[in-house]
């Protein structure tokens, strides 16, 4: 098993040496080794939520446009609560191993993740090679929503009752119509999402796509749960002559022989290849 491993990290190291750009692929496993929770079943949502756990809602109930329309306190008090976790938590080491093997590749890296919380951008990555393909907790949009913008929640100060998951001051609303505002984030069922931003970002991912010659795929922690990350790395593969690493503690298998599957956690993996890496 070891001598497997062994292998598998050898093969990492080869491709990351070979290639001329690095394409970070990343799902909720990636916050994992930052102390963010990760909602992979209920039970998950529910011990951080233990309001969430008392309803039975699970995250598709309270992760939705309806919510905010049915009890805008309860689905600010989920989303507001994220909003502060996020700000505090510290991009953990993975983030800076990503950034040195970045400046190794020619056309250094790009960013694609499901991932809300702005951990990149924290994380010193250039905003402009960055594609949440999900949006951002960091942007509001109106809930209706009245018009197409979306601005920074950097001004909003969360206040909540963590143990009822509620959220007690004046709620967020649209500076245009002063209806209720709510995060620029793709939910469940959600018809009213604003794609603009994550349209832009993927503008400029395409593009460069289009420039890299061998790119690397390191895609971290996404399951097939919600597969969006997963199918974007399959098509760097099949469209862009992608190699993959493959991190990700349940489900590692690869699609061919010549990618890799690591099945360990984020930090666990990115320090293991790099300690085989050359110089
Ligand atoms: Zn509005």
């Amino acid at each position: 098993m070891m001598g497997v491993m062994d292998d598998a990290l050898d093969q990492a190291a080869r491709l990351i040496e070979q290639a001329d750009a690095l394409v970070i692929a990343a799902g909720a496993g990636m916050g994992v080794d930052s102390g963010l929770p990760d909602f992979r079943g209920n039970q998950g949502l529910w011990n951080a939520y233990p309001a969430l756990g008392r309803r039975e809602l699970g995250f598709a109930a309270i992760a939705s446009p309806r919510m905010f329309r049915t009890d805008p306190r309860l689905a600010w008090g989920f989303y507001g609560h994220r909003l502060s976790l996020y700000r505090q938590a510290s991009p953990h080491p993975s983030f800076a191993l990503l950034r040195e093997w970045a400046a190794r590749m020619p056309q250094a890296s790009f960013v694609f993740t499901s991932n809300v919380d702005g951990q990149f951008q924290q994380a010193g990555f250039e905003q402009d090679a960055i594609h949440e393909c999900h949006g951002s907790i960091h942007w509001l949009q109106c809930a209706r929503p009245c018009r197409d913008e979306i601005w920074p929640a950097d001004d909003l100060v969360p206040d909540i009752d963590t143990e009822a998951c509620h959220w007690r001051g004046a709620l967020p609303t649209c500076p245009h119509c002063g209806g209720l505002a709510r995060p620029n984030i793709l939910m469940f069922g959600d018809g009213e999402w604003l794609e603009g931003r994550s349209q832009g970002q993927q503008g400029r991912l395409d593009a460069w796509l289009a420039r890299v010659e061998h790119p690397v795929i390191v895609e971290i922690g996404a399951g097939t749960g919600i597969p969006t990350v997963r199918h974007f790395s399959h098509l760097v593969i099949h469209e862009h002559g992608g190699r993959l690493i493959r991190i990700n503690v349940r489900e590692s298998a690869v699609p061919t022989p010549r990618d890799v599957g690591l099945p360990v956690g984020a930090l666990e993996g990115l320090r293991r290849i790099a300690r085989r890496l050359a110089p």
